[in-house]
Protein backbone atom coordinates (compact mmCIF):
# COMPACT_ATOMS: atom_id res chain seq x y z
CA UNK A 1 0.00 0.00 0.00
CA UNK A 2 1.71 3.33 -1.17
CA UNK A 3 2.26 5.70 1.98
CA UNK A 4 2.25 8.69 -0.82
CA UNK A 5 -1.33 7.49 -1.04
CA UNK A 6 -1.56 7.37 2.65
CA UNK A 7 0.01 11.05 3.18
CA UNK A 8 -2.65 12.28 0.02
CA UNK A 9 -5.85 11.05 1.74
CA UNK A 10 -4.61 12.43 4.94
CA UNK A 11 -3.77 15.88 3.38
CA UNK A 12 -7.52 15.98 2.06
CA UNK A 13 -8.97 15.26 5.30
CA UNK A 14 -6.89 17.47 7.35
CA UNK A 15 -8.73 20.13 4.91
CA UNK A 16 -12.43 19.44 5.30
CA UNK A 17 -14.96 19.92 7.92
CA UNK A 18 -17.42 17.75 8.94
CA UNK A 19 -15.94 14.53 8.30
CA UNK A 20 -17.25 12.18 9.39
CA UNK A 21 -14.68 9.25 11.58
CA UNK A 22 -16.18 6.26 13.07
CA UNK A 23 -14.83 3.03 14.48
CA UNK A 24 -15.05 0.39 12.87
CA UNK A 25 -15.72 -2.19 15.75
CA UNK A 26 -19.25 -3.91 15.23
CA UNK A 27 -20.18 -1.92 12.20
CA UNK A 28 -21.11 -2.33 8.97
CA UNK A 29 -18.37 -0.72 6.41
CA UNK A 30 -19.94 0.48 3.37
CA UNK A 31 -17.33 2.82 0.75
CA UNK A 32 -19.42 5.23 -0.94
CA UNK A 33 -17.35 5.59 -4.45
CA UNK A 34 -17.49 8.11 -6.80
CA UNK A 35 -16.31 6.95 -10.57
CA UNK A 36 -13.99 10.42 -10.52
CA UNK A 37 -11.95 13.43 -9.10
CA UNK A 38 -12.08 14.30 -5.66
CA UNK A 39 -12.65 17.93 -6.87
CA UNK A 40 -15.64 16.53 -9.27
CA UNK A 41 -17.06 14.43 -7.00
CA UNK A 42 -16.96 16.81 -3.81
CA UNK A 43 -19.52 19.18 -5.54
CA UNK A 44 -21.85 16.22 -6.11
CA UNK A 45 -24.54 16.90 -3.69
CA UNK A 46 -25.44 13.28 -3.85
CA UNK A 47 -22.54 12.11 -2.33
CA UNK A 48 -22.88 15.01 0.43
CA UNK A 49 -26.29 13.17 1.06
CA UNK A 50 -25.70 9.14 0.89
CA UNK A 51 -22.56 10.09 3.09
CA UNK A 52 -24.43 11.36 6.01
CA UNK A 53 -27.73 9.36 5.40
CA UNK A 54 -25.59 6.08 5.60
CA UNK A 55 -23.41 7.20 8.67
CA UNK A 56 -26.75 8.66 10.37
CA UNK A 57 -27.44 4.66 11.21
CA UNK A 58 -25.16 3.61 14.13
CA UNK A 59 -24.69 0.08 12.77
CA UNK A 60 -23.00 1.46 10.02
CA UNK A 61 -19.48 3.79 8.78
CA UNK A 62 -19.36 4.88 5.83
CA UNK A 63 -16.63 6.40 3.77
CA UNK A 64 -15.86 8.14 0.65
CA UNK A 65 -12.76 6.96 -2.27
CA UNK A 66 -12.25 8.84 -5.48
CA UNK A 67 -10.45 8.04 -8.87
CA UNK A 68 -7.84 10.38 -9.53
CA UNK A 69 -6.23 10.75 -13.31
CA UNK A 70 -3.06 9.64 -12.74
CA UNK A 71 -3.82 6.69 -10.29
CA UNK A 72 -5.98 5.52 -12.96
CA UNK A 73 -3.55 6.03 -14.96
CA UNK A 74 -0.90 3.98 -13.29
CA UNK A 75 -3.48 1.60 -11.86
CA UNK A 76 -2.52 2.45 -8.39
CA UNK A 77 -5.22 0.58 -5.73
CA UNK A 78 -7.49 3.25 -4.45
CA UNK A 79 -7.81 3.52 -0.46
CA UNK A 80 -11.14 5.30 1.18
CA UNK A 81 -9.69 8.17 2.45
CA UNK A 82 -11.10 8.59 6.08
CA UNK A 83 -9.36 5.08 7.11
CA UNK A 84 -7.20 4.53 4.05
CA UNK A 85 -7.92 0.88 3.83
CA UNK A 86 -7.99 -0.85 0.66
CA UNK A 87 -11.51 -1.39 -0.90
CA UNK A 88 -11.05 -4.77 -0.45
CA UNK A 89 -11.76 -4.49 3.56
CA UNK A 90 -15.42 -2.96 3.04
CA UNK A 91 -18.28 -5.16 3.32
CA UNK A 92 -20.24 -2.99 0.60
CA UNK A 93 -18.87 -0.98 -2.33
CA UNK A 94 -21.05 1.44 -3.26
CA UNK A 95 -21.09 3.28 -5.81
CA UNK A 96 -22.52 7.06 -7.27
CA UNK A 97 -22.71 7.35 -11.03
CA UNK A 98 -23.79 10.65 -12.68
CA UNK A 99 -22.02 10.98 -15.90
CA UNK A 100 -22.00 7.84 -19.12
CA UNK A 101 -18.30 8.86 -19.42
CA UNK A 102 -17.63 7.67 -15.79
CA UNK A 103 -18.66 3.99 -16.99
CA UNK A 104 -14.55 3.50 -17.72
CA UNK A 105 -13.62 4.26 -14.31
CA UNK A 106 -16.11 2.30 -12.87
CA UNK A 107 -14.31 -0.92 -14.43
CA UNK A 108 -10.79 0.48 -14.18
CA UNK A 109 -11.57 1.03 -10.80
CA UNK A 110 -12.52 -2.24 -9.71
CA UNK A 111 -9.90 -3.63 -11.30
CA UNK A 112 -7.62 -1.62 -9.79
CA UNK A 113 -8.93 -2.52 -6.27
CA UNK A 114 -7.96 -6.33 -7.25
CA UNK A 115 -12.36 -7.09 -6.55
CA UNK A 116 -13.40 -9.27 -9.99
CA UNK A 117 -14.88 -7.47 -12.34
CA UNK A 118 -18.09 -9.51 -12.87
CA UNK A 119 -21.03 -9.91 -10.69
CA UNK A 120 -21.02 -13.45 -11.82
CA UNK A 121 -17.27 -14.25 -10.41
CA UNK A 122 -17.68 -12.81 -6.80
CA UNK A 123 -19.07 -14.79 -3.64
CA UNK A 124 -19.07 -14.26 0.17
CA UNK A 125 -14.91 -13.45 0.14
CA UNK A 126 -15.80 -10.20 -1.53
CA UNK A 127 -17.87 -7.12 -1.43
CA UNK A 128 -21.32 -6.47 -2.20
CA UNK A 129 -20.95 -4.16 -5.10
CA UNK A 130 -23.91 -1.85 -5.26
CA UNK A 131 -24.46 1.15 -7.69
CA UNK A 132 -27.41 4.08 -8.14
CA UNK A 133 -27.36 7.81 -9.32
CA UNK A 134 -29.17 9.52 -12.40
CA UNK A 135 -27.35 7.17 -15.04
CA UNK A 136 -28.61 3.96 -13.26
CA UNK A 137 -31.62 5.35 -12.57
CA UNK A 138 -32.24 5.68 -16.76
CA UNK A 139 -30.48 2.67 -18.06
CA UNK A 140 -28.47 0.15 -15.67
CA UNK A 141 -27.78 -1.95 -18.24
CA UNK A 142 -24.49 -1.35 -19.89
CA UNK A 143 -23.18 -1.57 -16.21
CA UNK A 144 -25.37 -4.25 -15.02
CA UNK A 145 -23.00 -7.03 -15.41
CA UNK A 146 -20.43 -5.60 -12.91
CA UNK A 147 -22.95 -5.16 -10.25
CA UNK A 148 -24.67 -7.23 -7.64
CA UNK A 149 -27.86 -4.88 -7.20
CA UNK A 150 -28.73 -1.54 -8.89
CA UNK A 151 -30.93 0.91 -6.88
CA UNK A 152 -33.40 2.46 -9.32
CA UNK A 153 -34.51 5.44 -7.54
CA UNK A 154 -33.12 7.97 -5.02
CA UNK A 155 -31.64 7.28 -1.90
CA UNK A 156 -33.71 8.53 0.94
CA UNK A 157 -36.90 6.18 0.67
CA UNK A 158 -34.15 3.36 -0.91
CA UNK A 159 -31.94 3.19 1.85
CA UNK A 160 -34.04 2.48 4.81
CA UNK A 161 -35.24 -0.48 2.83
CA UNK A 162 -32.18 -2.08 1.44
CA UNK A 163 -29.89 -1.95 4.70
CA UNK A 164 -31.63 -4.09 7.20
CA UNK A 165 -31.19 -6.76 4.58
CA UNK A 166 -27.55 -5.78 3.88
CA UNK A 167 -27.08 -5.67 7.35
CA UNK A 168 -28.73 -9.35 8.00
CA UNK A 169 -27.47 -11.39 5.02
CA UNK A 170 -24.19 -9.87 4.30
CA UNK A 171 -22.34 -12.79 6.27
CA UNK A 172 -24.33 -15.26 4.98
CA UNK A 173 -24.69 -17.17 1.62
CA UNK A 174 -24.17 -14.33 -1.24
CA UNK A 175 -26.76 -16.06 -3.13
CA UNK A 176 -29.43 -15.97 -0.81
CA UNK A 177 -28.66 -12.48 0.09
CA UNK A 178 -28.78 -11.44 -3.82
CA UNK A 179 -32.68 -12.82 -3.43
CA UNK A 180 -33.33 -11.08 -0.48
CA UNK A 181 -31.84 -7.59 -2.05
CA UNK A 182 -34.02 -8.61 -5.36
CA UNK A 183 -37.60 -8.35 -3.82
CA UNK A 184 -37.24 -5.16 -2.31
CA UNK A 185 -38.92 -2.46 -4.43
CA UNK A 186 -36.81 -0.06 -7.01
CA UNK A 187 -33.96 -2.75 -6.58
CA UNK A 188 -32.42 -4.47 -9.26
CA UNK A 189 -30.28 -7.89 -8.93
CA UNK A 190 -29.26 -9.03 -12.65
CA UNK A 191 -28.15 -12.35 -11.27
CA UNK A 192 -31.53 -12.44 -9.72
CA UNK A 193 -34.53 -10.94 -11.67
CA UNK A 194 -37.48 -12.43 -11.46
CA UNK A 195 -38.66 -10.76 -15.23
CA UNK A 196 -41.00 -8.15 -13.72
CA UNK A 197 -40.59 -4.32 -13.73
CA UNK A 198 -38.41 -2.83 -11.40
CA UNK A 199 -40.48 0.26 -10.28
CA UNK A 200 -38.50 3.62 -9.25
CA UNK A 201 -38.46 4.84 -6.34
CA UNK A 202 -38.51 8.80 -5.23
CA UNK A 203 -38.76 10.24 -2.08
CA UNK A 204 -41.84 11.91 -1.44
CA UNK A 205 -41.34 14.41 1.02
CA UNK A 206 -38.27 16.55 0.56
CA UNK A 207 -38.28 18.06 4.04
CA UNK A 208 -38.04 14.81 5.58
CA UNK A 209 -33.92 14.74 4.73
CA UNK A 210 -31.75 17.93 4.63
CA UNK A 211 -29.85 17.90 0.62
CA UNK A 212 -26.74 20.22 1.85
CA UNK A 213 -23.26 20.35 2.18
CA UNK A 214 -21.90 17.66 4.88
CA UNK A 215 -18.52 18.02 4.23
CA UNK A 216 -16.82 21.60 3.40
CA UNK A 217 -13.64 21.75 1.41
CA UNK A 218 -12.12 23.94 -0.64
CA UNK A 219 -10.87 21.42 -2.71
CA UNK A 220 -13.45 21.14 -5.06
CA UNK A 221 -15.00 23.38 -8.05
CA UNK A 222 -17.65 24.68 -5.84
CA UNK A 223 -15.52 24.61 -2.77
CA UNK A 224 -16.56 28.35 -1.71
CA UNK A 225 -20.43 27.57 -1.53
CA UNK A 226 -22.29 25.99 0.91
CA UNK A 227 -25.07 24.24 -1.07
CA UNK A 228 -28.57 23.44 -0.65
CA UNK A 229 -31.13 21.19 -2.65
CA UNK A 230 -33.74 23.64 -3.08
CA UNK A 231 -36.18 21.30 -5.39
CA UNK A 232 -35.87 18.14 -7.27
CA UNK A 233 -37.52 17.52 -10.86
CA UNK A 234 -38.61 19.80 -12.84
CA UNK A 235 -42.82 20.39 -14.66
CA UNK A 236 -41.29 21.91 -17.40
CA UNK A 237 -41.26 18.63 -19.56
CA UNK A 238 -38.64 19.45 -21.90
CA UNK A 239 -38.63 16.16 -24.44
CA UNK A 240 -34.67 15.42 -24.24
CA UNK A 241 -34.23 15.80 -20.27
CA UNK A 242 -33.74 13.41 -18.28
CA UNK A 243 -34.84 15.40 -14.87
CA UNK A 244 -37.93 15.87 -16.31
CA UNK A 245 -38.76 12.23 -17.07
CA UNK A 246 -36.49 10.37 -14.88
CA UNK A 247 -36.64 12.63 -11.42
CA UNK A 248 -40.90 13.36 -11.34
CA UNK A 249 -42.45 14.61 -9.85
CA UNK A 250 -41.11 18.23 -9.11
CA UNK A 251 -40.85 18.72 -5.63
CA UNK A 252 -39.66 21.58 -3.45
CA UNK A 253 -38.47 21.48 -0.07
CA UNK A 254 -40.04 24.50 2.31
CA UNK A 255 -39.48 27.88 3.12
CA UNK A 256 -38.27 27.03 6.65
CA UNK A 257 -36.77 24.19 5.96
CA UNK A 258 -34.33 26.22 3.34
CA UNK A 259 -34.02 28.59 6.03
CA UNK A 260 -32.89 26.38 8.69
CA UNK A 261 -30.36 24.76 6.78
CA UNK A 262 -29.04 28.31 5.53
CA UNK A 263 -28.32 28.97 9.06
CA UNK A 264 -25.96 26.28 9.63
CA UNK A 265 -24.53 27.03 5.88
CA UNK A 266 -23.57 30.50 6.84
CA UNK A 267 -21.47 28.87 10.27
CA UNK A 268 -19.16 27.31 7.45
CA UNK A 269 -19.49 29.54 4.31
CA UNK A 270 -20.48 33.31 3.43
CA UNK A 271 -21.93 32.56 0.13
CA UNK A 272 -24.70 29.96 -0.45
CA UNK A 273 -25.74 28.37 -3.69
CA UNK A 274 -28.99 26.76 -4.44
CA UNK A 275 -28.99 23.99 -6.30
CA UNK A 276 -32.31 22.53 -8.21
CA UNK A 277 -33.03 21.89 -12.37
CA UNK A 278 -34.90 25.41 -12.29
CA UNK A 279 -34.21 27.06 -9.34
CA UNK A 280 -36.70 30.12 -9.76
CA UNK A 281 -39.49 27.64 -10.23
CA UNK A 282 -39.59 27.69 -6.53
CA UNK A 283 -42.97 28.65 -5.32
CA UNK A 284 -41.49 31.04 -2.67
CA UNK A 285 -38.10 31.89 -4.57
CA UNK A 286 -38.47 35.85 -3.79
CA UNK A 287 -39.25 35.58 -0.44
CA UNK A 288 -36.42 32.95 0.00
CA UNK A 289 -33.95 34.92 -1.42
CA UNK A 290 -35.09 38.01 0.23
CA UNK A 291 -34.87 36.29 3.53
CA UNK A 292 -31.24 34.62 2.69
CA UNK A 293 -30.43 38.10 1.86
CA UNK A 294 -31.52 39.79 5.21
CA UNK A 295 -29.40 36.30 7.00
CA UNK A 296 -26.03 38.21 5.33
CA UNK A 297 -25.83 35.60 2.50
CA UNK A 298 -23.89 36.07 -0.27
CA UNK A 299 -25.64 34.39 -3.13
CA UNK A 300 -25.49 31.93 -6.15
CA UNK A 301 -27.61 29.62 -8.12
CA UNK A 302 -27.43 26.67 -11.04
CA UNK A 303 -28.63 27.58 -14.10
CA UNK A 304 -32.57 29.58 -14.04
CA UNK A 305 -35.16 28.97 -15.99
CA UNK A 306 -35.73 31.66 -18.74
CA UNK A 307 -39.92 32.47 -18.07
CA UNK A 308 -40.33 33.46 -15.87
CA UNK A 309 -37.23 35.38 -14.67
CA UNK A 310 -38.52 38.41 -11.93
CA UNK A 311 -36.48 41.45 -11.20
CA UNK A 312 -36.57 40.68 -7.62
CA UNK A 313 -34.89 37.45 -7.91
CA UNK A 314 -31.97 39.32 -10.33
CA UNK A 315 -31.74 42.01 -7.64
CA UNK A 316 -31.10 39.77 -4.63
CA UNK A 317 -28.66 37.73 -6.88
CA UNK A 318 -27.09 40.49 -7.60
CA UNK A 319 -27.07 42.35 -3.94
CA UNK A 320 -25.79 38.79 -3.32
CA UNK A 321 -22.79 39.18 -4.91
CA UNK A 322 -23.81 36.70 -7.80
CA UNK A 323 -21.32 37.23 -10.53
CA UNK A 324 -23.02 34.80 -13.46
CA UNK A 325 -26.32 34.10 -14.44
CA UNK A 326 -26.68 30.87 -16.27
CA UNK A 327 -29.84 30.71 -18.68
CA UNK A 328 -30.14 27.68 -21.13
CA UNK A 329 -32.00 28.62 -24.69
CA UNK A 330 -31.05 25.28 -25.65
CA UNK A 331 -31.97 26.35 -29.46
CA UNK A 332 -31.08 29.22 -32.24
CA UNK A 333 -34.42 28.84 -33.36
CA UNK A 334 -37.99 28.79 -32.40
CA UNK A 335 -39.11 25.71 -34.87
CA UNK A 336 -36.33 23.71 -32.78
CA UNK A 337 -37.28 25.17 -29.31
CA UNK A 338 -41.09 23.88 -29.87
CA UNK A 339 -39.60 20.83 -31.34
CA UNK A 340 -37.82 20.19 -27.72
CA UNK A 341 -41.02 21.66 -25.87
CA UNK A 342 -38.85 24.40 -24.18
CA UNK A 343 -41.50 26.28 -23.76
CA UNK A 344 -40.19 29.88 -24.69
CA UNK A 345 -40.03 31.98 -26.90
CA UNK A 346 -37.14 34.41 -28.50
CA UNK A 347 -38.69 37.29 -26.91
CA UNK A 348 -39.14 35.38 -23.61
CA UNK A 349 -34.94 35.00 -24.15
CA UNK A 350 -34.24 38.57 -25.48
CA UNK A 351 -36.51 39.84 -22.29
CA UNK A 352 -34.55 38.04 -19.86
CA UNK A 353 -31.22 39.11 -21.05
CA UNK A 354 -32.69 43.14 -21.07
CA UNK A 355 -33.09 42.05 -17.60
CA UNK A 356 -30.01 40.85 -16.51
CA UNK A 357 -28.74 43.58 -18.72
CA UNK A 358 -30.35 45.66 -16.40
CA UNK A 359 -28.89 44.79 -13.06
CA UNK A 360 -24.92 44.77 -14.65
CA UNK A 361 -24.08 41.22 -13.96
CA UNK A 362 -20.39 40.69 -15.13
CA UNK A 363 -21.11 37.00 -16.99
CA UNK A 364 -24.29 35.81 -18.82
CA UNK A 365 -23.76 31.96 -19.58
CA UNK A 366 -26.32 30.54 -22.35
CA UNK A 367 -26.63 26.62 -22.58
CA UNK A 368 -27.14 25.21 -26.43
CA UNK A 369 -27.42 21.91 -28.28
CA UNK A 370 -25.99 20.56 -31.84
CA UNK A 371 -27.60 17.92 -33.22
CA UNK A 372 -31.10 18.47 -31.76
CA UNK A 373 -33.59 16.75 -33.93
CA UNK A 374 -34.16 18.18 -37.54
CA UNK A 375 -31.28 20.37 -36.82
CA UNK A 376 -29.66 22.15 -40.29
CA UNK A 377 -27.43 24.82 -40.58
CA UNK A 378 -29.88 27.30 -40.64
CA UNK A 379 -30.91 26.18 -37.21
CA UNK A 380 -27.12 26.70 -36.04
CA UNK A 381 -27.26 30.04 -37.96
CA UNK A 382 -30.18 31.35 -35.90
CA UNK A 383 -27.84 30.11 -32.47
CA UNK A 384 -25.71 32.68 -33.82
CA UNK A 385 -28.00 35.61 -34.81
CA UNK A 386 -29.06 35.12 -31.13
CA UNK A 387 -26.14 34.95 -29.26
CA UNK A 388 -25.41 38.73 -31.06
CA UNK A 389 -28.30 40.16 -29.94
CA UNK A 390 -28.08 38.86 -26.65
CA UNK A 391 -24.23 40.67 -26.42
CA UNK A 392 -25.42 43.81 -28.22
CA UNK A 393 -28.40 44.51 -25.38
CA UNK A 394 -25.16 43.88 -22.93
CA UNK A 395 -23.17 46.03 -24.62
CA UNK A 396 -25.81 48.26 -24.67
CA UNK A 397 -25.76 48.51 -21.07
CA UNK A 398 -22.48 48.66 -19.98
CA UNK A 399 -19.12 47.35 -21.02
CA UNK A 400 -17.14 44.50 -19.77
CA UNK A 401 -19.84 41.68 -19.75
CA UNK A 402 -18.97 38.67 -20.81
CA UNK A 403 -20.98 36.43 -22.64
CA UNK A 404 -20.36 32.50 -23.12
CA UNK A 405 -22.24 30.00 -25.15
CA UNK A 406 -21.84 26.21 -23.86
CA UNK A 407 -22.46 23.92 -26.43
CA UNK A 408 -22.90 20.03 -25.80
CA UNK A 409 -23.86 17.77 -28.61
CA UNK A 410 -27.60 16.03 -27.67
CA UNK A 411 -27.04 12.90 -27.11
CA UNK A 412 -30.53 10.42 -25.75
CA UNK A 413 -30.96 9.58 -22.83
CA UNK A 414 -33.51 6.34 -21.87
CA UNK A 415 -37.23 7.22 -20.48
CA UNK A 416 -37.54 10.63 -22.35
CA UNK A 417 -39.35 11.03 -25.48
CA UNK A 418 -36.19 11.44 -27.45
CA UNK A 419 -35.05 7.92 -26.67
CA UNK A 420 -35.70 6.26 -29.58
CA UNK A 421 -33.45 9.02 -31.71
CA UNK A 422 -30.04 9.11 -33.24
CA UNK A 423 -27.01 11.25 -32.16
CA UNK A 424 -26.13 13.40 -34.65
CA UNK A 425 -22.75 12.15 -36.49
CA UNK A 426 -19.40 14.22 -35.08
CA UNK A 427 -18.71 15.06 -38.93
CA UNK A 428 -21.85 17.19 -38.80
CA UNK A 429 -21.90 18.05 -35.87
CA UNK A 430 -18.06 19.56 -36.24
CA UNK A 431 -18.88 21.26 -39.07
CA UNK A 432 -21.58 22.75 -37.45
CA UNK A 433 -19.45 23.56 -34.66
CA UNK A 434 -17.00 25.00 -37.30
CA UNK A 435 -19.86 27.34 -37.69
CA UNK A 436 -19.84 28.80 -34.24
CA UNK A 437 -16.09 28.92 -34.17
CA UNK A 438 -15.72 30.99 -37.01
CA UNK A 439 -18.62 33.52 -35.81
CA UNK A 440 -18.90 34.11 -32.15
CA UNK A 441 -14.99 34.53 -30.91
CA UNK A 442 -14.26 36.89 -33.44
CA UNK A 443 -17.24 39.02 -31.96
CA UNK A 444 -16.12 39.13 -28.37
CA UNK A 445 -18.21 35.56 -27.32
CA UNK A 446 -17.04 33.12 -25.70
CA UNK A 447 -17.52 29.64 -27.03
CA UNK A 448 -17.00 26.18 -24.68
CA UNK A 449 -17.99 22.73 -25.95
CA UNK A 450 -18.30 19.39 -25.29
CA UNK A 451 -16.25 17.30 -27.87
CA UNK A 452 -18.90 15.78 -30.66
CA UNK A 453 -16.68 12.04 -31.15
CA UNK A 454 -16.77 11.12 -27.19
CA UNK A 455 -20.84 12.57 -27.51
CA UNK A 456 -20.95 9.80 -29.74
CA UNK A 457 -19.49 7.39 -26.94
CA UNK A 458 -21.84 8.60 -24.75
CA UNK A 459 -24.93 8.06 -27.10
CA UNK A 460 -23.43 4.50 -26.91
CA UNK A 461 -23.50 4.00 -23.49
CA UNK A 462 -27.05 6.59 -22.30
CA UNK A 463 -28.62 3.59 -25.01
CA UNK A 464 -26.45 0.72 -24.13
CA UNK A 465 -26.97 -2.86 -22.90
CA UNK A 466 -25.24 -5.59 -21.62
CA UNK A 467 -22.92 -6.18 -24.74
CA UNK A 468 -21.20 -2.77 -24.06
CA UNK A 469 -20.06 -4.09 -20.84
CA UNK A 470 -18.00 -6.13 -23.11
CA UNK A 471 -16.63 -3.10 -25.04
CA UNK A 472 -15.81 -1.42 -21.23
CA UNK A 473 -14.00 -4.68 -20.45
CA UNK A 474 -11.86 -4.44 -23.36
CA UNK A 475 -10.64 -0.85 -23.31
CA UNK A 476 -7.04 -0.98 -22.69
CA UNK A 477 -6.87 2.57 -22.41
CA UNK A 478 -9.50 5.15 -22.14
CA UNK A 479 -9.00 7.37 -25.22
CA UNK A 480 -11.24 7.56 -28.57
CA UNK A 481 -8.39 5.29 -30.44
CA UNK A 482 -8.59 3.06 -27.25
CA UNK A 483 -12.74 2.88 -27.38
CA UNK A 484 -12.72 2.22 -31.24
CA UNK A 485 -10.01 -0.72 -30.70
CA UNK A 486 -12.09 -2.30 -27.81
CA UNK A 487 -15.65 -1.96 -30.56
CA UNK A 488 -13.94 -3.39 -33.10
CA UNK A 489 -12.81 -5.96 -31.03
CA UNK A 490 -16.01 -7.40 -29.72
CA UNK A 491 -18.17 -6.63 -32.84
CA UNK A 492 -20.45 -3.90 -31.56
CA UNK A 493 -22.49 -2.22 -34.32
CA UNK A 494 -21.70 1.62 -33.36
CA UNK A 495 -24.36 2.72 -35.40
CA UNK A 496 -27.76 0.91 -33.95
CA UNK A 497 -26.52 2.27 -30.73
CA UNK A 498 -25.57 5.76 -32.05
CA UNK A 499 -26.80 6.68 -35.11
CA UNK A 500 -30.06 4.57 -35.61
CA UNK A 501 -33.64 5.81 -35.03
CA UNK A 502 -35.91 3.18 -33.48
CA UNK A 503 -39.01 2.52 -33.98
CA UNK A 504 -41.48 1.67 -31.85
CA UNK A 505 -41.54 -1.98 -32.10
CA UNK A 506 -37.75 -1.87 -31.16
CA UNK A 507 -37.19 -3.63 -27.60
CA UNK A 508 -35.78 -0.97 -25.32
CA UNK A 509 -32.44 -2.24 -23.43
CA UNK A 510 -33.97 -0.57 -20.44
CA UNK A 511 -37.30 -2.13 -20.81
CA UNK A 512 -37.35 -3.72 -17.59
CA UNK A 513 -37.52 -0.95 -15.90
CA UNK A 514 -41.24 1.10 -14.78
CA UNK A 515 -40.25 4.66 -14.21
CA UNK A 516 -43.49 6.00 -13.89
CA UNK A 517 -44.06 7.38 -17.26
CA UNK A 518 -46.02 5.34 -19.69
CA UNK A 519 -44.48 3.98 -22.60
CA UNK A 520 -47.25 5.55 -24.71
CA UNK A 521 -47.10 8.50 -23.64
CA UNK A 522 -43.42 9.43 -24.68
CA UNK A 523 -44.52 7.77 -28.03
CA UNK A 524 -46.91 10.43 -28.39
CA UNK A 525 -44.61 13.33 -27.60
CA UNK A 526 -42.17 12.03 -30.08
CA UNK A 527 -44.93 12.22 -32.72
CA UNK A 528 -45.69 15.39 -31.71
CA UNK A 529 -42.49 16.88 -32.08
CA UNK A 530 -41.53 15.72 -35.19
CA UNK A 531 -45.19 16.20 -37.05
S1 LIG B 1 -36.47 23.32 -17.81
FE1 LIG B 1 -34.46 22.34 -17.67
S2 LIG B 1 -34.66 20.81 -16.07
FE2 LIG B 1 -36.73 21.43 -16.68
S3 LIG B 1 -37.37 19.94 -18.20
FE3 LIG B 1 -36.48 21.66 -19.31
S4 LIG B 1 -34.29 21.16 -19.55
FE4 LIG B 1 -35.13 19.79 -17.98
Amino acid sequence: MGWNEIKKARQRLSREQGTIIKDWGGRLPIALIYPNSYYVGMSNLGIHTIYSLLNSYNGIVCERAFWERENRAQQIPPLCLESQRPLSDFAVLAFSITYELDYFNVVSFLNASGIPLYAADRDERHPLVIAGGPCIIANPLPLSPFFDCLCIGEAEPMLPIILPVLSEGINGKRSDLLKALASLPGVYVPLAHSGAPVVRQWAANLDDLPVASTILTPDTELGNLYLIEVERGCNWGCRFCLVSNSFRPMRFRSLDKLISQAKLGLKYRKRLGLIGPAVSDHPQIEDLLIKLRQMGAGLSTSSLRVKPLSRIVLRELTEGGAQTITLAPEAGSQRLRQIIKKGISEDDILESVGKVAEYNLKQLKLYFMLGLPSETDEDVEEIINLALHCKSILDRRQSGTRITLNISPFVPKAGTPFQWLPVTPPPILNRRLSLLKKSLPPKGIELKWESPAWSQVQGVLARGDTKVAEVLVNIEEVSLSGWRQAVAKCHLDIDFYAHQRWDFAQKLPWAILDSGTKLAHLEVELERALH
